[in-house]
């Protein structure tokens, strides 16, 4: 018929899409695990750990794109708990998507395509709060933070996960060592992208340390706030209560 004609050149695109988004997930992941030598993956478990998913519960995972913290949450929620995947990058949102198709997780993920500094969701609207590796590149973090404490429900909790300054003494200077020379020189070899990885490095050090940033999850109405230093302190979990 002739919708049967016009669907084929569509699904044909659609799997193009897939494979582009499949490529820049792959090396996205990979540099994820050198940038990390593999780490990323307990930093994302002990969030997942701390946050206590329970079933039935609805969540929201910030900045999500890569599909990783709801992949770990989702078994914890169901079977009627229901998760929201928002980022404001609809490539990213499309890895995600494909990532959790692929592990079998369809029903109870929801893909948003939204700004974390003005999110399109009701007030008290979710139990749990999750953003990893987001909040360091947004123009307004204190305005995410108010957004996330809008979002939650009394009782709910929030999980921040973002590079933060190391705590261990001596530390600093391989720290400094490893993301002045050999990150960017990795950044080269890999991605071909020396600037985009001499940016992260800027980036982490311009990022408000422990204290700093758990202050500004107070002023945005966060309460019971704590800090969990990970690898030193190279990230830092951040976990705070909508009381
Ligand atoms: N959370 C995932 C993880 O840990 O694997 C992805 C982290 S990735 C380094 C950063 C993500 O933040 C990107 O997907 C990017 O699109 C998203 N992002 C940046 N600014 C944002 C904003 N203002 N609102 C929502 N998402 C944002």
């Amino acid at each position: 018929t002739h919708f049967g004609y016009q669907e084929v050149p569509e699904t044909e695109k659609e799997h193009l899409v897939k494979g582009v988004f499949s490529s820049v997930a792959g090396k996205y992941d990979l540099m994820n695990d050198l940038m990390s030598l593999g780490v990323h993956r307990l930093w994302k478990r002990f969030t997942v750990d701390l946050a206590r998913p329970r079933p039935g519960q609805r969540v929201l995972d910030l900045a999500g794109g890569t599909g990783d913290l709801a992949a770990a949450i989702y078994p914890r929620i169901k079977p009627n708990g229901s998760i929201v995947v928002s980022d404001i990058n609809p490539e990213m949102l499309a890895v995600g998507e494909n990532r959790l198709a692929d592990r079998g997780i369809i029903a109870g993920v929801e893909f948003v395509e939204a700004n974390a500094e003005e999110l399109p969701f009701p007030d008290r609207e979710f139990d749990l709060v999750t953003l990893a590796f987001g909040i360091r590149n947004m123009t307004h973090p204190e305005r995410a933070l108010k957004e996330i404490h809008r979002v939650l429900k009394t009782g709910g909790r929030a999980l921040i996960l973002e590079f933060s300054h190391p705590r261990w003494p001596g530390l600093q200077s391989i720290y400094d060592l490893y993301s002045f020379k050999l990150l960017p020189r990795i950044g080269e070899l890999v991605a071909r992208d020396r600037d985009s990885y001499q940016y992260l490095v800027e980036s982490i050090r311009r990022f408000p340390d422990q204290e700093t940033f758990k202050m500004m999850m107070e002023e945005a109405g966060l309460e019971r706030v704590d800090v969990f230093n990970l690898s030193g302190g190279i990230v830092a979990l951040h976990r705070g209560f909508r009381m």
